[in-house]
């Protein structure tokens, strides 16, 4: 296996930094140690937890610039959006956890209390596309329980994980927050290893390979898996509204985002309206590295990635689509906005998430056949629906753990239905999945 991880910046190719992959043979030591800081964290109240906490993010507040110019360089996005992202963790942690402290309080119910006891360690395995926010939704409420954790991030953000948390571990003790690097073998080896949960924020793949070797140990699970998002423009909705809404949650994030819009559907009566619109709008994305502020779209994370957004373009336009915008010639590191139209039902984009900066739009000709094609699809994390007087009706029949009605799916708690997983970032039932359940009567 190899020893360095190395991780390039999008924009340039330029090889931002190194980190050691961690041995599969020192796994079982690490998660002792893990095990060792657990028993004194879970001794302390929620309160002495929380103010550890408090002075962690503390520590780490006065290097947020340097944190966010890290994110950017790292994963590509934009120093607005990681600076949105790094300020946001820091300052939201206290936050969650004080949300965990009423969540995890002992309560009475008829027959006896109900206590929220730690589970023990907790490993958080991570993906790149949000690289603090995802494992921080995770491990503010994993160690407000009681728990200690091994994190491992993504293979692709090594950097930004180990800087943070080098600066919480400052204050934390010692070795309640590890960090273990590697591809996924690493992570198989976590989850195979003597830990009591894993909470797990990536693709439905490598999801349904982590249940699996997760079965032997029981082990508690948080699946926040990959989406396919519909979002459905009825005939009545306000046309310019929804297209600045179908423009922005295609291209968020450069369109790598688990809630992205990846499939549209709109009524025929309103769909050339609705496609010039859109267009229009998304003309005025442009593309750049970190540091240009007029960035709104930025290199996708990888060339792997950015050859598969292209393939599903190419697949797109080979089975009938029409490119109203961008298309399959696209400038490296990039992925030029691009706009397409009449995509038919077997193109790859319709079935996979494509994950890149893409508004892919069809038609429809009745509501009950929008809904129809909104839910032909093994995935489920969200679902949008713009429009007025059926909004609510078709909202409660999409299959989605989070539907938005003329905005963005997203909310709390941040769930998926189906396939793409279940457990939940946030909320009372959310913080709730780090502890165990205890009756006493
Ligand atoms: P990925 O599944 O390839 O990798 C995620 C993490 O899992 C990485 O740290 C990787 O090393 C590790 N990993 C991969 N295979 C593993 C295995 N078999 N066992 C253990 N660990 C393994 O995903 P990615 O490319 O990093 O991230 C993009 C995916 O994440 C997309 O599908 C996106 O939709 C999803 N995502 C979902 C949410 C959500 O809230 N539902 C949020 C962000 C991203």
């Amino acid at each position: 296996m190899e020893q360095l991880i190395k991780s390039y910046n999008p924009a340039t190719g330029d090889l931002e930094g190194t980190v050691n992959s961690t041995a599969i043979k020192d796994i079982p030591n690490i998660v002792k140690l893990a095990h060792k800081a657990q028993k004194l964290w879970k001794k302390l109240s929620v309160d002495e937890r929380i103010v550890y906490l408090q002075k962690a993010t503390q520590n780490a507040l006065p290097h947020a610039e340097e944190l966010s110019i890290l994110l950017s360089k790292e994963m590509g996005k934009d120093i607005r959006r990681s600076s949105a992202e790094v300020n946001g963790v820091i300052n939201g942690s206290v936050y969650i956890a004080n949300e965990v402290k009423t969540a995890i309080k002992a309560r009475k119910t008829g027959s006896g209390t109900i206590h929220y006891m730690p589970l023990g360690v907790v490993g958080i395995i991570s993906p790149w596309n949000y690289p603090l926010a995802m494992f921080n939704n995770l491990m503010i409420p994993a160690l407000i329980a009681g728990n200690a954790v091994i994190l491992k991030p993504s293979e692709e953000t090594p950097l930004i994980a180990d800087k943070y948390i080098s600066l919480l571990n400052k204050i934390l003790p010692e070795h309640l927050v590890q960090v273990i690097h590697g591809r996924k073998e690493v992570g198989q080896a976590l989850v195979e290893s003597d830990i009591q949960m894993i909470a797990f924020t990536g693709s439905q793949t490598a999801g349904k390979d982590i249940m699996k070797r997760a079965a032997s140990g029981i082990k508690r699970l948080v699946m926040e898996l990959g989406g396919n998002d519909p979002m459905i423009v009825l005939p009545d909705a306000n046309v310019p509204m929804a297209a600045q809404y179908a423009v922005a949650a295609s291209l968020e994030n450069s369109g790598q985002m688990c809630t992205s819009a990846e499939r549209i559907y709109v009524h025929e009566s309103i769909k050339d309206t609705f496609e010039k619109q859109v267009t229009q709008i998304a003309k005025d994305y442009p593309i750049g590295s970190w540091d240009n502020p007029y960035t709104r779209v930025f290199p996708i994370i990888n060339e792997k990635q950015r050859q598969k957004i292209i393939s599903h373009i190419k697949d797109a336009m080979d089975k009938g689509a029409k490119v109203l915008l961008g298309g399959i010639e696209q400038p490296k590191p990039f992925i030029k906005p691009t706009v397409l139209t009449n995509v038919t039902a077997d193109a790859l984009m319709e079935k996979e998430e494509t994950f890149g900066p893409v508004v892919s739009i069809s038609g429809y000709r009745s509501i009950e056949e929008a809904i129809e094609k909104a839910n032909d699809s093994n995935y489920g994390l969200g679902a949008s629906v713009f429009g007025q007087n059926r909004v609510e009706e078709v909202a409660s029949q999409l299959e989605a753990g989070m539907v938005g009605i003329n905005k963005m799916a997203g909310a709390s708690p941040w769930v998926g239905a189906k396939q793409s997983g279940f457990g939940f970032h946030g909320s009372i039932d959310g913080h709730r999945q780090f502890a165990q359940v205890k009756v006493i009567n």
